[in-house]
């Protein structure tokens, strides 16, 4: 049985399918396409091809398909190129379809493939990843790294469909999970109190039959943001909220080179600074603090850095992210659990202090 959640945006709505396994949703999809005379590719990556061979061979059969490397490496524009040609190669024409079937990085580049080739073309995603399910596979950013920083080259393009079955998720390495994890942390502190209190009784854990529903409650919260500011013009709020913990994250991964924290892990860390700078601000209590800590050590995730980086560096990051205004630091901080907002300008003494708490030298 499969469960379906729309995403409402005019002519680009689109549903997502939710369940343990949706190889037939997916095979109907494919197949039903390529009957019509349009032409597919998959795109994935290695582990998920190697991981999940079988899976493909049901899914997709002998249509093409490129296994690109695993890892940020290939959110590149080189990598960009490569998948533009094999679709070249293929000879899609402006009917062509794409799948694309991995975590964030598959999602990304594929769905930007998708958005220029030809001009744009149709693509649907099989997110394999805690995080590209609950996170990066909705709401049609898609986007490759310059050397200059993540996901400067981009463009929205939402998909034509979103497959989210969660099966894939019995191999996901540990570590990767959790740093889904952090996703959904982040998204129950902006959105649903409810939903945070149950996952810090429970942590989630990838045999757990509540986490179905849980990826469900994710999708749902943001798809209701993405609905209302589809391209982040909000003045305040709208899409922006989804960057809570985001622009500390951000600024750890950048100083450290993207090679000592996953990106969720960055994010649990810059969840626990984002709770910690509402508190100084007056906006949350000590408690709800601990708790917001709480939920994220109970995930296996880092609350503090790990090893001291320097502060000037930092906070050099962070305004130059690009979710800053003119230089002037807006960050998402706490109203409560639950509730978020965009502030800004923050003054930097209150982030600064806030990097020392989490570890700063
Ligand atoms: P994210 O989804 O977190 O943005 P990636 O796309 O880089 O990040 O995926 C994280 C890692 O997990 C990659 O090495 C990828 O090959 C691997 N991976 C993706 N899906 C699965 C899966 N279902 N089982 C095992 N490994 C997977
Ligand atoms: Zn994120």
């Amino acid at each position: 049985m499969s469960d379906i959640l729309k995403v409402n945006l005019g002519d680009r709505s689109y549903p997502i399918l939710f369940g343990e396994d949706l190889t037939p949703q997916v095979h109907a999809i494919a197949a039903e396409l390529a009957f019509g005379g349009r032409k597919v590719a998959v795109v994935t990556d290695r582990n998920v091809a190697r991981i999940h061979s079988s899976t493909l061979k049901v899914l997709f059969g002998e249509t093409p398909t490129l296994a690109v490397a695993a890892g940020e490496g290939s959110k590149s524009v080189a990598e960009l190129e490569r998948v533009l040609d094999f679709l070249a190669a293929c000879g899609l024409d402006r009917s062509g379809v794409i799948f694309a079937v991995g975590g964030g990085v598959v999602g990304d580049l594929a769905g930007f493939a998708a958005a220029c080739y030809l001009r744009g073309i149709d693509y649907y995603q099989v997110p394999t990843t805690l995080l590209a399910m609950v996170d990066s596979s909705v709401g049609g950013k898609t986007a490759v790294n310059l050397k200059a920083g993540k996901n400067l080259a981009g463009a929205f393009h939402q998909p034509h469909g979103v497959f989210i079955a969660t099966g894939f998720l019995g191999t996901l390495p540990a570590r990767e999970f959790a740093a889904g994890a952090s996703e959904v942390i982040k998204t129950a502190l902006l959105g649903d109190a409810e939903l945070f209190a149950r996952i810090e009784k429970t942590p989630l854990t990838p045999g757990d039959g509540r986490l179905a529903g849980t990826v469900r409650r994710c999708c749902e919260i943001k798809a209701g943001i993405v609905e209302a500011d589809e391209r982040e013009r909000a003045a305040a709020g709208g899409r922006a909220l989804l960057n809570l913990g985001h622009t500390f994250g951000h600024a750890i991964e950048q100083v450290t080179g993207y090679a000592q924290y996953l990106h969720g892990e960055a994010v649990a860390v810059g969840l626990c600074a984002a709770a910690r700078l509402s508190r100084r601000l007056g906006m949350l209590p000590d408690a709800e603090v601990a708790r917001v800590e709480a939920a994220v050590a109970s995930h296996a995730l880092p609350v503090r850095l790990r090893e001291a980086l320097p502060l000037p560096r930092l906070m050099a990051a962070m305004v130059r992210d690009k979710k800053a205004h003119a230089g002037s630091l807006r960050l998402v901080v706490l109203k409560a659990i639950g509730s978020a907002a965009v502030l800004g300008p923050v003054a930097p003494d209150a982030v600064e202090s806030v990097w020392r708490e989490v570890g700063c030298s």
